[in-house]
């Protein structure tokens, strides 16, 4: 059972498009990595190759992208424990028609709103 409102087809094609947004912020950051190791210094190349990937990958992606990319995550983690939709701050029900929009937010309009009046988080 889900939080959602959402039927089980709608959620199957939002995680879809989670998956989609993933891989492609994900590609985007190879690219941004290649470009990156022709100017790097050999020192610095030693110590990025000593971290592990995921750690590589998350630094040298935009911070813009990072946070979408831990939304995203999140996202499809609540929908693997069906807690998908439900909003952070409030425990309501997010809207069908906002999840549909924006598939990896994690708050109710109200909530975001009230986040977004003193801060910038990306939603
Ligand atoms: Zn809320």
């Amino acid at each position: 059972m889900n939080a959602t409102e959402l039927n089980e087809s709608e959620l199957q094609n939002l995680k879809e498009s989670l998956l989609f947004q993933k891989s492609s912020i994900l590609n985007k950051s190879h690219e941004f990595k290649a470009e990156q190791s022709s100017v790097v210094s050999v020192a610095d190349e030693a110590e990025a190759a000593s971290q592990d990937i995921a750690n590589n990958i998350s630094i040298h992606l935009h911070e813009r992208d990072r946070t979408a990319l831990y939304a995203i995550e999140k996202a499809l983690g609540k929908i693997a424990d069906g807690t998908y939709g439900q909003c952070e701050a409030c425990s309501e029900m997010i809207a069908a028609r906002r999840l549909q929009a924006r598939p990896f937010t994690a708050l109710c309009i109200e909530c975001m709103e009230e986040q977004e009046s003193h801060s910038n988080i990306y939603q």
